[in-house]
């Protein structure tokens, strides 16, 4: 077999790192745990942009205002006209990347809809994205768009977000078996402090918490006081 030198993934997990120091290998593009940032970032915008809308429409049925967050100022009420451009702008930038897909993959172009601006017509737009994320993740010309998704999860996140999410978690990181490394961010995701693992909650339960490493979980929680839980 040939031998292929490793490229370093894209992603967030080689930010800030030093001349010398070891980059995370791409999968080809992205690492594992970045291709598990985009697939939470994408989910993460949709439901975003739901709870962004439906604060809206509340506010503009309570105030008489126009939907776009107008009436919610008037009834001193969290002003929403900012997250519901950003709800525009990232709805955008979705379309775009299917668009950039469509022709990249030679697939037909708007035939299924012609993109309106309803939640459905976003919600078709985030399904075909992420039916085809394995393939577009792929792709290094989708590399810009893919790191646009996880800016704007952020962006969204913390318009949208009064309290952070920001807690340490008891464990060993299935990763690189350190303990006490594991902690969530603002993305929702936890994070390992030590090596570039990003886990979603679904696999803490399974890698971390359901795994036979009891004494681990058991030590972790006492160093970090969360015994009485
Ligand atoms: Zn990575
Ligand atoms: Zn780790």
């Amino acid at each position: 077999m040939i031998k292929v030198e490793s490229v370093p993934c894209v992603g967030p997990c080689n930010r800030g790192r030093v001349e010398g120091e070891a980059r995370e290998a791409g999968d080809p593009v992205w690492c594992r745990s970045c291709q598990r940032r985009i697939r939470v970032a994408l989910t993460k915008i949709d439901e975003l942009c739901t709870w962004v809308e439906g604060q809206a429409d509340g506010f503009a049925g309570r105030t008489g205002g126009d939907g776009r967050g107008g009436g919610a100022r008037r009834g001193g009420s969290p002003d929403l006209s900012p997250a519901i451009d950003l709800v525009d702008q990232v709805y955008g930038e979705l379309r775009l990347i299917e668009l950039d897909w469509r022709m990249i993959q030679g697939l037909s172009g708007s035939g299924r809809h012609g993109f309106g601006r309803t939640a459905y017509d976003r919600a078709l737009v985030i399904n075909f994205l992420q039916q085809h994320l394995a393939s577009i993740m792929r792709h290094r010309k989708m590399i810009k768009p893919l790191g646009r998704i996880l800016s704007y999860q952020v962006i969204l996140q913390h318009m949208t977000h009064s309290e952070p999410a920001r807690r340490d978690r008891p464990g060993r990181c299935p990763r690189c078996h350190n303990v006490n490394v594991l902690h969530t961010e603002d993305d929702d995701l936890i994070h390992c402090r030590f090596c570039p693992n990003v886990i979603t909650e679904e696999e803490y339960d399974l890698e971390v918490v359901d795994r036979p490493d009891s004494a681990a979980v058991t030590e972790s929680r006492r160093i970090l006081g969360l015994d009485s839980e």
